[in-house]
């Protein structure tokens, strides 16, 4: 199969053709841990979770290396910990931060259907990697020591600017005012710097005395070397990563190993807003993966839906995340899903569904495909698919996260424009499951829970007869109501 993949760099779509067949390499920037990941951030994770399905099965799955980091050293992490834990030390508050982060970071996103990576790095186990490389940069001059910090000198580099296609008048133009003053260049960056006291600290290259820490960029310089070599195939992340630090670590692994390239493709996925705002707390529209899962909008979201959802867009175009989008989606795999039950795989996935995923993932034309093999019953062959893409294929019902009797229909206003959901009917094991509470509540006389239940059913449209079996015992029938 012929991959096609965009390359921010060249700005084209090139055939994809790696470095090394036998091992197909990957590296996407990762999360910073210090708080729950938020929707904007599962983007990439879904985006390059289908890139890495669709290399291992062109390539095969031992022969796809895919290493996404996780940068637990930063100063949003410092921030936290001593807000969070005053009381403990500041290491050792740090590793409670990072290591709780680390796991709800990957709860949220096996409940995405993510495979994990193949490697997942993190900065803090790579201090050494990044001090050798510092070592290069000075060695050979594009790096210099000045009061305890070490700084990419940006000037000595001529491809600098190339990826972000920016001129150095521009970027010196968006460079800060206030110039730090052991920069000799305001477009110079941090590579090392002091760390303040209690901070974490490692001992320093460049014979610096003090005690130090690395800057952002060179952690994934410094990664990708130790996981993927000097060069590789693809390297992603989200389209705000392209400047500063993309170019940044284009520069710092290119002067230090004295190569042309670093990865061969440069792929970034355009931003996700909410309801056609820019996420941010101050706006009441920030929405993390966890608040999706356990109640927005008044539901419980599967991450399936949120999944699907998300690959409705091609990467490349920005997300307007809508409640509705949502609410689609869920209910086109609660339909999938329950034609599904007890047809088997097909062993082969339809080429309509992986033709466009080739294409660039083309996600939306791989969409419309899955469409066609519902419409035309070829259901063992959208089984096929759905599950290489990472779809459970369990029908779940939408839990309302609000408590109270359910009803079949709940309007959720967001940014004053209604919507709809409408819960799906229960399957008949959960209307028995219902049905069982009930007749336990009458048997203990708790009128008030046995008229609970029956009015929840009914506002989902199912009629409960009570009668007696032959032998006199109650028994409840029920009926979907028309
Ligand atoms: P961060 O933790 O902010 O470094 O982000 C982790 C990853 O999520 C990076 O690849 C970012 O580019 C990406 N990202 C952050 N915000 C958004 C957003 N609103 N839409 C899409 N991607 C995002
Ligand atoms: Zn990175």
């Amino acid at each position: 199969m012929d991959l096609r993949l965009y390359d921010t760099l060249t700005k084209e779509k090139r055939p994809f053709q790696p470095i090394d067949a036998a091992n197909v390499r990957m590296y996407v920037c990762g999360p910073t841990v210090y708080d729950f990941a938020h929707i904007g951030n599962a983007r990439p994770v879904i985006v390059f979770d289908v890139l890495f399905r669709l290399l291992r099965h062109v390539y095969g799955d031992q022969q796809v290396t895919y290493v996404r980091n996780i940068t637990d050293v930063d100063d949003k992490i410092n921030a936290r910990a001593a807000r969070d834990f005053p009381g403990l030390p500041l290491n050792e508050a740090i590793r409670k931060v990072t290591g709780e982060t680390e796991k709800q970071f990957h709860a949220d996103v096996d409940a995405l259907g993510c495979l994990r990576p193949s490697v997942e790095p993190r900065a803090t186990e790579h201090i050494a990697e990044m001090r050798t490389i510092i070592e290069m940069l000075i060695a050979d001059g594009h790096a210099y020591v000045e009061q305890d910090h070490v700084l990419f000198n940006v000037a000595s580099d001529p491809h600098y600017g190339t990826l972000a296609r920016r001129s150095l008048d521009e970027m010196m133009a968006g460079a800060r005012v206030d110039v730090a003053p052991y920069k000799r260049d305001a477009m110079d960056f941090v590579l090392w710097k002091p760390s303040k006291p209690g901070e974490p600290s490692w001992p320093s290259p460049g014979g610096i005395e003090a005690e130090g820490r690395p800057g952002w960029h060179i952690e994934c310089s410094a990664m990708a070397w130790k996981h993927l070599g000097k060069q590789f195939d693809i390297h992603g992340g989200g389209i705000d990563l392209v400047f500063p630090h993309h170019e940044n670590e284009l520069a710092q692994s290119c002067c230090a190993f004295h190569e042309e390239r670093m990865a061969n493709i440069w792929m970034h996925n355009g931003f996700l807003q909410v309801e056609g705002e820019k996420m941010s707390k101050s706006l009441g529209n920030f929405v993390t993966i966890r608040e999706l899962r356990e109640g927005w909008a008044g539901y419980a979201w599967p991450g399936d839906a949120l999944r699907f959802a998300m690959l409705g867009t091609h990467y490349r175009q920005p997300i307007d995340w809508t409640a509705k989008t949502l609410d689609e989606a869920h209910k086109t795999l609660w339909r999938w899903y329950g034609d599904l039950e007890g047809v088997k795989l097909a062993p082969n996935i339809p080429d309509e569904v992986l033709a466009p995923l080739a294409d660039d993932l083309n996600t939306s034309g791989m969409i419309a495909a899955l469409h066609a093999l519902h419409k035309a019953k070829r259901l063992a062959e959208l089984r096929a698919a759905l599950t290489f893409l990472g779809f459970t294929c369990e029908q779940r019902n939408l839990q309302r996260n609000a408590g109270g009797a359910g009803t079949s229909a709940y309007e959720v206003h967001m940014n004053n424009a209604p919507i709809k959901v409408i819960v799906q009917p229960l399957t008949p094991a959960e209307i028995e499951q219902r049905i069982a509470a009930r007749t336990a509540a009458r048997a203990a006389k708790d009128w008030k829970e046995s008229d609970r239940i029956r009015d929840e059913l009914a506002a989902m449209g199912i009629v409960l007869k009570d009668g007696k079996d032959a032998d006199g015992k109650p028994v409840t029938t029920w009926e979907a109501a028309r």
